[in-house]
Order: C-alpha cells, then structure tokens, then sequence
C-alpha cells in the first residue's frame, strides 16, 4: 500500500527532466492559452527562472478570447478587438516580443435606440463636447472625472507588482489598491454610482448604456469596477496589435520555451507525501488519455456551467464558489453592404459613422455593429463606406435570424458567427456573495476568477502576475510580500 502511494512522486522524479535547485518547484501545469495562462506562464518564469518547466494545457486553440477568423484572404479580430493605453503588461508584452501596435483608422461613432440616432459623434472635438453639454449638462464631466479617479487607483497595482506584493484574494488585492470603496464597486451597480455623483438618469440611458450593452452585452446593472474600466476603454486610447492580439500569447508561450499540450484537462487529483503535495493533472488528447505530476498547477480558464468540465479528486477545493454562469455574446462577421437607410440614411454614402453603438432598448436587435479593419492594415487602407461590400462586426444576444441580417445590410457575401461565453453574468453578483477564491489548495490556484471584478485582457493579466507573486511567495515562504495593506505608503517612505 506505502508502495502504491509512493508511485506517483516516484513517477514525478522520473518525469522531471531538469529538475531544479532542490527548493524549487520542478514543475508547474498552466490550464489555459489565453492571455491569462500565456501571461502567467511568463511571469512564473520570470518569477522561478528558466529550470522549472511549465506544461501548458490547451483544449482548443492559444489565444482563447483573443482570436481571428479569415474574410476574403484578411484576417480580423473575432473576439477581444482593442486594448486600453494604461494597460501597461500588455504594452510590456508588446514591446518584449518585438511586436507593434496596429496603425490606427479613425472613425466615427453614433448611438441608436433602435429607431433613430440619439447622439452623433463629429470630427470636432470641441463641437462633440458641445453636443454632450447641450444634451446632458456636465454628466459628462462628472463621469470622466470618476473613470479617472477609478483608474489613477487601478494604475497602483503595476507599481506594488513592480515590488512583488502579492494577494491571496482578489478583494485583497482591490482593497490594497482603493480601500473597501473599490471592493463595494464589484456589486454596486454602475447606474447606483453614477447617480451618487449627479450623473443625469439620461445620460445613463442613451450614453452609459450603449457603451456597457457594446462591452459587456449588458446593463447598466452592472458592477461599478467593471464599468468604470469599460468606460475608460470609451473614452479612447485604444489600440490593438499588428497581426493580430492573439499574437502575443502565443509569442510569450514561445519565448518562456513551454511546453504547450494540445489536450484537454478533465480532473486534478492530489497525492500528499509526507514532504509535499504533487498535483496530477488527468488530460484527454484525440480520445486519449493520459496524466502527469506537478508541484503547482495554475488554472487560466474561467469555470463556468456552461463548458467547463474538470473534477478535482482527493481533495475539495471551493467548487461552489466557481462554477458560476458566463454571459453570452455572439460575434457576427458579415461581409456585405450596410443598410444605411435602417438608421435614417437613405444615401448610403452619406452614412459617415464606423461604429453605431445600441442603447438599452427592447426594439434594438444589436449591441453594436462596426466596421472592421483587418489586423494589418497596410498604409493605404480605408475603411468602406457603406455604398462598397465592407467587413462588418455585429455584437449581439443571440444569433442574428435571416430578416434581422436583412435589416442591418441591404446585400451581403458572407455571415461567420462565433457564440461567445463572454464574460460573467454579472446579474447574478451580490453583495452575500464573495469573489471567487484565487487560492483553491496548497499548490493550486485559479486565475480566471479576477474577471469577476472586471472582465478585461489587462485585468487578467494583472490577476496572472498576481498568481506567480502568490506562488512564488508562498512556495518560498515570503510571507512579508504576501497581503501587506497600506502598501501605498509603505512604498513611499521605502523609495
Ligand atoms: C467578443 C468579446 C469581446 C471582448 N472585448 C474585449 C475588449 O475590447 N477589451 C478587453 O480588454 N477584453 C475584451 N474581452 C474580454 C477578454 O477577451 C477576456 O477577458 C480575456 O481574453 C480572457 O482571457 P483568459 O485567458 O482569462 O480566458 P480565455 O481567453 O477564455 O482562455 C482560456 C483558455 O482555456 C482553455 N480551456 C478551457 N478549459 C480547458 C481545459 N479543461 N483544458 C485545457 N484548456 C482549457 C480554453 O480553450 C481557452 O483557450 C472580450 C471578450 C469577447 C468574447
């Protein structure tokens, strides 16, 4: 029986090819190639250095939300399509893998309450602020100055990972960044916050709804953190990555030399020894399987009822807590001409908006619909005006039927729609409920629970170097660097 318990490290030993300095862990399993598992598999080489092999688990394809689908020969973004310019990993991503940032193709924007356009964006800056104040008084100055407020405290993380501070829980982390306020912000809706600050309900309705319904796919319900991020991501300062964003987790999966393992992962099973923990990860390739041993497994890929299947065995990690349900969101990639008309334009070549974004309306059949630029745009690129076949993305609740596809464009080549299980149904957040746990056992962890507080390629990045810290504090018992408060001024009388 000893014998039998014994096997799997003694299998561990065999299988670790380079074995580390003795405290080191010798290997670690990433669940996940999106930009969470690519990132923190980066960071936790970074973090323990080139001897610990990582194993990356990928059950469809690297990049995850961060994908590409091919219209006549060009390819576009189909899921996550822009990046914020505070998102700093991602920009030090960039710039590490030799990467660019997309040229930019400016365009302009509308709203639409599913019969007419209620604001219409210029090329004026100063007549769009015009247009904003005639309508909505200073909403829109009291709204800027709380995106700012919100993100001015955001930005603190970079600088207490800079100084490898590390927390067990993402309430931990908010609350070491904008104190209990910004933990109240993860289940106090945006509409509650905005109307505390004498943002006018109007201005919620046509303008905050549009963005949030074009971001998330839904209302203005939602959190306040995530919603602030949101906005911030509207008002500008976008970019995206030449040749794709999906390129920057498969260019960190690279450069880190992991080992990536096409397969999907069905169950983690935990074997103690008498020294440690070992982590099995069971998998299942081409209707095989197989399994292998691990020190620390991270799980970069959101649990959600929908499609996430694994069990953990010998052990019960807080699976109630995690297995909460995603928002759908379906991407329609059409190919076709505009009907203009639908939104008052019966000269399609006056049409002049790139995007049109959808209030919170019962008539809308979309979220939002844009015109697309390939992911390399080359110098003489412009975008089509709806007189010519132009790539078109619609963001939507359900699949768009024939007559709705009708509506929206008067003739079109192609249609590609991908169903997104997009983000988390932030409907079902309440105050009772925590976030879900990033610790779920000694050497396990989980990552993807950080979109709860917001649903962002940069917040999961931040939640992915958040994990290597914690694992790598905690595996070298720095507990110092690990859920220290007041990091704000401590950091300023320690500089
Ligand atoms: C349509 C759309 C638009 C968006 N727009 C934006 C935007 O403009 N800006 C922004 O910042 N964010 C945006 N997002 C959100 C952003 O894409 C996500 O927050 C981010 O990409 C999540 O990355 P992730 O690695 O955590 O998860 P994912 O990208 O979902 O990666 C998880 C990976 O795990 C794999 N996996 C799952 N289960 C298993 C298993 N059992 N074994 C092995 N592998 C498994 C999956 O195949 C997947 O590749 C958008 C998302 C969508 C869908």
């Amino acid at each position: 029986m000893a014998l039998i318990l014994l096997l799997p490290a003694v299998l561990y030993q065999l299988c670790a090819g380079q074995p580390g300095p003795p405290d080191s862990p010798g290997r670690i399993a990433v669940v996940g190639a999106g930009i969470g598992g690519s990132a923190v598999t980066y960071f936790l080489h970074q973090q323990f250095g080139p001897q610990v092999q990582i194993d990356v688990y990928e059950a469809e394809r690297v990049g995850g939300r961060l994908a590409t689908l091919t219209v006549n020969s060009q390819l576009y973004e189909s899921g996550s399509p822009s990046i914020h310019s505070l998102n700093l990993h991602m920009q030090d991503f960039v710039k590490l893998l030799g990467l660019k940032h997309r040229r930019e193709v400016p365009g302009r924007s509308a709203i639409f309450n599913g019969e007419q356009l209620v604001l219409e964006e210029t090329d004026w800056y100063l007549l769009n602020l015009f247009r904003l104040w005639w309508h909505y008084g200073i909403s829109f100055l009291r709204l800027q100055m709380w995106v700012e407020e919100v993100m001015e405290k955001f930005m603190r993380v970079y600088k207490y990972q800079a100084h490898e501070y590390a927390f067990s829980s993402i309430e931990g982390l908010l609350r070491s960044l904008g104190g209990e306020h910004f933990v109240n912000m993860t289940h106090k809706s945006v509409a509650e916050s905005l109307q505390g600050i004498g943002v006018s309900q109007r201005f919620i309705d046509d303008v905050i709804s549009a963005v949030l319904k074009a971001s998330y796919g839904q209302s203005v319900s939602i959190p306040a953190l995530v919603g602030a991020m949101s906005l911030a991501g509207a008002q500008g300062n976008m970019w995206a990555v030449e040749g794709g964003n999906k390129l920057v987790c498969s260019g960190l999966l690279k450069l880190t030399k992991s080992n990536v393992i096409h397969a999907r992962v069905t169950a983690v099973s935990l074997h103690s020894t008498e020294k440690k923990h070992l982590y099995e990860v069971q998998y299942e390739r081409d209707g095989t399987l197989g399994s292998d041993y691990y020190d620390l497994v991270i799980i970069a890929a959101p649990m959600h009822k929908a499609t996430f299947q694994m069990s953990f065995l010998n052990f019960q990690p807080p699976l109630a807590e995690l297995a909460r349900s995603y928002h759908r969101v379906v991407t329609s990639i059409v190919h076709g001409y505009l009907n203009a008309s639908y939104f008052g334009f019966t000269d399609p070549k006056l049409f002049p908006f790139a995007s049109v974004f959808s209030t919170d309306s019962p008539e809308a059949i979309f979220h939002s619909l844009e015109s697309l630029c390939p992911v390399n745009v080359s110098a003489g690129f412009r975008r089509k005006p709806p007189q010519e076949a132009g790539v078109w993305r619609v963001l939507s609740s359900r699949p768009l039927d024939r007559k709705e596809l009708k509506t929206l464009f008067k003739s079109y080549y192609s249609v590609q729609v991908i169903e997104w299980q997009a983000f988390p149904n932030y409907s079902t957040v309440s105050p009772s409920k925590s976030l879900p746990p990033v610790l779920l056992h000694d050497g396990l962890y989980y990552l993807s629970g950080a979109e709860w507080a917001a649903s962002s390629v940069e917040m999961i990045a931040v939640a992915a170097k958040n994990v290597a810290l914690l694992a790598f504090n905690r595996w070298f018992e720095l507990s110092e660097k690990i859920d220290q408060q007041d990091l704000m001024h401590r950091l300023k009388t320690e500089l």
